[in-house]
Order: C-alpha cells, then structure tokens, then sequence
C-alpha cells in the first residue's frame, strides 16, 4: 500500500485469505514484534520512571508459552519475528527462545528472527545469537558520551554498551543503532554519531520521542526534537542521498555520501507512517496490541492456556480484524498526560 492514512478506505471485514492475516485496510500483518519481559536494567529518562512497578511474575507467559504464540503467527503468514521488551536479554532463559524459534528460519516459514537490545548484555549473548539464526541486531545508543549516557538511562554504562557492540560485531551480526533525538541533551553530538556509525559500518536511525507512559521528571516536551530539525542540521555536514530501502520499519533512510553508511528517520510524531504498517505487538502476558498508539488489544493468553488451536485462531483473526487505520499521538502544551498510558517497554518498542 502507498496511498497516504488519510485516503485509506476500510475493504470491509478482515479476511485471512491463503491463511495471511489481512486487516481491515488491505494491509499484510507480516511482522510480529514480541515484549519478552516489562523489566529492564535501564530507567531511560524517555522510556520509565526512576521507580517503576513491573508486572507480577506470575502474570507473564513462560517462554513455551510464548514459542507457542510466535509459532502461531508464523503459522499464519508471519514473516518477520522482532524480540524486544524491556530489556529482552535480561529475561531468564532468553536463549532457549531464540533457539526455538530459529527453526522457522530452517524451514524458510521465517525470513527472519531479530532483536532490540540496550546490548548491556550482548558480549554474553552475541555468538548464541547468531548460531540461533539472528543477523541483525538494533542497539539503543542515544550518546557516544559516557557521563551522559548515565544521566539518559540513568543505570547504564556506556562501556559496557560498547562492549556488547564490539562483541556483536565480532561475532557477525549486523548491526544498527537506535538513537532517540533528545533536545537539550544529545543535539549536539549527531554529527558524531554519523561518523562514529560510519567508520564501523553501522546503519544509524534516529526516532522522535513518543508520548507513552507516564515518566516522571522531565516532561516530553521539553525533550522533543523534531527529526525535521535533526535532518536539517545533518545536511550542514553530510551529503544526504534520498533512497527507497526499507527494512520492513517506519523508519525512511538516506544514504550519507562520505561514509556509505545509511541513516534513517522515524517520525511518528512529524510524519504519520501508519499507512503502511504491516506489524502487530504482543506483550509478555500475551497481549496483543494491533497498534503502538493505541489502547485497543486482544487477550491471547485465555485462549492460549484453553489448549485449543481453533479457538486461538479465531481469537488472532477477530484481533486482526480491530487493527485501526493509525495513531493518535499528540504532544503539545495543552495535555500534560502521556497519549497512551503503556510505557513503550511494555509493548516493545
Ligand atoms: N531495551 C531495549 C532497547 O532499549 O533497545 C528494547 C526495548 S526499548 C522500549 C525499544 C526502543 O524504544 C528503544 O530504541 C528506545 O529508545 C525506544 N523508546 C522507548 N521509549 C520511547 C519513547 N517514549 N519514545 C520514543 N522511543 C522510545
Ligand atoms: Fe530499558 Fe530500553 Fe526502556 Fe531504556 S529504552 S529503559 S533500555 S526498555
């Protein structure tokens, strides 16, 4: 689909022709980001609240029962497995997912198997994670600075971050780096960002800060910077090449002409690219959340635990069919409240 959200035009009721999962708006859902845990080893100033109260354990999914749930979407025409969190490699066990899951690429049913990590613990797991099948990784990495890296995840160190980078390269995996643009805090570092991506062969994006869950301290607003602004001070530097590629995300790159490396944009907030969003999220405790910017979700953990194939099934397409045309985010000066009440580590990022 490449017609804008504003012209896209419900077919009707969601059909599950050839077993795909089609949404209400002839939109493919092929991809399937996955929250292994709430809980993380970071409190991004962006992303949590110093104290945060995280799910009871006994509320989350094990991980048989979430293969289970991944292997149904496979199942269903899912091409594209992102696991994420919270921290994903701070769950216990996590590699046994990993592993489990790699044999939908042995078959082909998956065309890939991936994740979005902080890299706090990626020396340990680079190498299990390739032999699982993973080949690419996205690392949040907001600053190349190690006194504000601390101040922006409040728990992090950044050489730690850097290690787990190293080791992930080393390792084989391909690597991209996430960076939200904080104003005030990391506008004044993107040049080095580039050039530091750059010289090792990093794809870089830059994300808009979103409105989700409440964060305590500073208030979003004063942190947005639109990527419109970023965008601009690059070209100051850089010769930035317009291309097509996309990796199947949100995300619009350019290629940056004196290192070859590329450099991506997502802008939620500038820049609505719901029209041709392909992805669905489920959580921990196995809901299901058609859209990042919504409050609308299914349970899928009920029909899970009856046992029961068909009644899941039907439980997946009803969900499919209540995926809406896009979000709502909002940040401006007249609502102090986040726009979605979930933090983005409960939804996966
Ligand atoms: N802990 C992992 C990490 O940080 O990569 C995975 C989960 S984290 C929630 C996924 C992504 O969401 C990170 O790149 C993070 O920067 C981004 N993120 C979190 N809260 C955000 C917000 N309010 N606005 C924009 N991006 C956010
Ligand atoms: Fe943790 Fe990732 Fe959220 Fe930072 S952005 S607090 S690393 S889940």
């Amino acid at each position: 689909m490449t017609t804008d959200t504003a012209t896209l035009v419900p077919t009707g009721k969601a059909s599950t022709g050839d077993n795909l999962l089609i949404d209400p708006y002839d939109r493919h859902v092929s991809y399937l980001r996955v929250s292994v845990t709430d809980r993380c080893d970071f409190r991004c100033v962006y992303c949590m609240s110093e104290n945060m109260t995280f799910l009871p354990k006994s509320d989350m999914l094990s991980l048989e029962e979430l293969d289970q749930l991944c292997s149904a979407f496979v199942n269903r025409g899912v091409r594209k497995l992102r696991i994420s969190g919270g921290e994903p490699l701070v769950r216990r066990n996590i590699m046994w997912l990993f592993e489990r899951l790699g044999r939908h690429l042995d078959t082909s049913a998956l065309e890939e198997l991936t994740l979005t990590t902080n890299a706090s613990q990626l020396e340990r797991y680079a190498t299990a994670l390739y032999d699982a099948g993973v080949r690419r990784v996205n690392v949040s990495m907001d600053t190349l600075n190690s006194d504000k890296f601390a101040l922006i995840t409040r728990w992090g160190k950044l050489d730690k971050v850097i290690g787990g980078i190293e080791a992930a390269a080393a390792a084989g995996l391909k690597i991209k780096i996430n960076a939200v643009a904080l104003k005030g805090v990391n506008d004044d570092e993107i040049h080095d960002m580039v050039s530091w991506c750059g010289e090792r062969g990093f794809d870089l994006t830059f994300i808009e800060v979103m409105p989700l869950g409440e964060i305590g301290g500073k208030a979003r607003l004063d942190q947005y910077w639109p990527l419109s602004m970023v965008r601009a001070e690059l070209k100051k530097h850089w010769t930035l090449n317009d291309i097509d590629d996309s990796t199947g995300g949100p995300a619009r790159y350019v290629r940056v002409g004196e290192t070859g490396e590329r450099v991506g944009f997502i802008t939620p907030m500038t820049h609505n690219f719901c029209e041709s969003c392909n992805r669905v999220r489920l959580t921990c405790t196995g809901t299901l959340y058609m859209c990042l910017g919504q409050e609308d979700a299914a349970n899928l953990r009920a029909p899970l635990r009856e046992n029961n194939e068909a009644l899941l099934m039907d439980a997946i397409d009803e969900a499919i069919s209540r995926k809406p045309q896009g979000h709502d985010f909002i940040i401006d000066r007249r609502r102090a409240a986040p726009s979605v009440s979930r933090h983005m580590s409960v939804t996966g990022g």
